[in-house]
């Protein structure tokens, strides 16, 4: 895949970049080591300055960082600035909370008297150089959610961004250096998926977290697994939307419409597959086609748009195909399934929801990325959350109910890393973020997400010989 910007709203190639060579990422490796050598002993209240100087710089640059990433990869502009905005929450949030989140803990006396201890303690530390690799989808909230906590840790941080964001890469590295971290905490490796395996073997290189599809994840994994090194995947979902018949409809269909249309569509926590008792099927079903049938597709650039293009022309290919799969097999289209008529330059689609799925078709096991929603009947509890765990996947989901015992055997039985009940998933600084099943492993943000990058190092002092007279 080349790197370079190309405009999803027009197609148009508006600049293209040559691959990092290997005497430069040998010297960017380099630089990365020397620099964790340095970064690691420093402060928690110098790294808090630099993260807060961080989060004022991109505050002040949101306008103009919002606008690159809406032309590489076709996000609102409104999403764009909001993504921006959230990224400076985020990285506040580390920078007042990281301390706190990695203070020692020590055990009850009494629980540790039997290992011959006077006293001991866990201690948290940096790994080292972690490598990033991260999709174009949320070019900066991706990349943050990894940068703020890791180096707030003490960690350094190699970007392989997707090789369509390269201008968003370039800025997330600049951004730490202007705020003062000091050279190579933080860089963008300009390199295609082709150069990751290198890197990630290179003894320099201490672990790796992956945010994008299920095969980049099991390459990296794998690689990882073979170096034994430690890695977070954080891989693609296909959120169930579930509506009891005891849930506000009108709301839930609102949120619904948004939930699925976040991002053009191309969000890993979207909510993908609506699951509807049947009381509430028909009912639900119209508020919703209505809602897709309402929001206006077009340049993203403009306030009023709701729904930009897709970010690739494969992307827009692969999910036709989805689609024609199921219409083949029997799906109905209420609305879109079609590229919009008047947009004839850019890669649009039509917000689609689909009803008649059956397990046949590839849209029910497979992710639909972009505005396509497919909608399923269920008799009542049960099956509810046996089609909400009939996926590979198992990232986040969403519940409507206003019924303590739904509430109950949902929070139960159901395979996800996230439960939202009456509202869509977002991910927030304070709560831990990730999935099971294929969705991947390990936890991103909260105290979890800076942990994970920590060697967890037990601190044992023995006793000395008059304490056990
Ligand atoms: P992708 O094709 O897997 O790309 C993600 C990153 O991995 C890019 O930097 C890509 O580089 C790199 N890559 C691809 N193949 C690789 C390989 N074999 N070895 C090493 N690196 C490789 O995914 P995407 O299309 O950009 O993103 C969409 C997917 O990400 C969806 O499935 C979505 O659900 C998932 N996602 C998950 C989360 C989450 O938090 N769980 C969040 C956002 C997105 P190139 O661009 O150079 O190919």
């Amino acid at each position: 895949m080349p790197i370079a910007t190309v405009n999803p709203a027009t197609g148009e190639t508006l600049r293209t970049f040559d691959a990092l060579g290997a005497e430069e990422i040998e010297r960017r490796l380099a630089l990365a080591t020397a620099a964790f050598g340095q970064h690691r002993t420093t402060e928690f209240s110098r790294r808090t300055e630099l993260m807060n100087r961080a989060a004022d710089l991109l505050d002040q640059d949101r306008q103009d960082i919002a606008r690159t990433m809406t032309t590489e990869m076709g996000k609102t502009i409104v999403a764009a600035r909001a993504e921006a905005a959230k990224c400076a929450k985020a990285m506040r949030w580390y920078a007042e909370h990281a301390e706190r989140l990695l203070a020692d803990e020590h055990p009850a006396a009494a629980d540790v008297q039997d290992s011959g201890a006077s006293h001991a303690r866990v201690h948290y530390r940096p790994l080292g150089v972690v490598l990033a690799v991260m999709p174009w989808n949320f070019p900066l909230w991706q990349v943050v959610r990894f940068a703020a906590p890791a180096l707030m840790a003490g960690n350094v941080g190699l970007l392989k961004h997707a090789s369509n964001v390269p201008q968003t890469a370039l800025y997330l590295e600049d951004l730490f250096h202007r705020a003062g971290f000091p050279e190579g905490c933080f860089q963008t490796l300009l390199v295609g998926s082709g150069a990751v395996e290198n890197i990630l073997r290179d003894p320099r290189v201490a672990a790796a977290t992956l945010t994008g599809s299920e095969p980049a994840g099991r390459s990296v994994a794998a690689i990882a697994g073979d170096e034994v090194k430690k890695t977070v995947l954080e891989l693609g979902g296909s959120d169930p939307f579930v509506v009891m018949p005891s849930a506000d409809l009108e709301r839930a269909a609102r949120t619904a419409v948004t939930a699925r249309v976040q991002n053009n569509g191309q969000s890993c926590i979207a909510a993908k597959r609506f699951i509807v008792h049947a009381d509430v099927y028909e009912d639900f079903c119209e508020r919703f086609t209505a809602g897709m049938r309402e929001l206006t597709v077009g340049d993203p650039m403009q306030e009023s748009t709701d729904v930009g293009p897709l970010a690739s022309e494969q992307g827009r290919t692969d999910l036709e195909a989805l689609v024609a799969d199921a219409l083949r097999l029997g799906a109905k289209a209420r609305c879109g399934a079609r590229r919009p008529e008047k947009l004839d330059r850019g890669w649009y689609y039509e917000p689609t929801v689909l009803t008649e799925i059956s397990a046949g078709m590839r849209i029910h096991h497979e992710e639909a990325f972009g505005p396509v929603a497919t909608v399923y009947r269920a008799a009542g509890l049960d099956e509810a959350v046996v089609l909400a765990n009939d996926t590979p996947f198992g990232l986040s989901s969403n519940v409507w109910t206003r019924d303590e015992g739904d509430v109950r055997q949902f929070v139960r039985d159901m395979e996800a890393g996230g439960i939202f009940f009456n509202g869509m998933t977002a991910s927030h600084p304070a709560m831990p973020f990730g999935g099971v099943k294929r969705s991947g492993y390990g936890r991103e943000l909260s105290k979890h997400g800076i942990q994970e990058f920590c060697n967890v190092t037990t601190v044992w002092h023995g006793a000395e010989p008059d304490d056990n007279s």
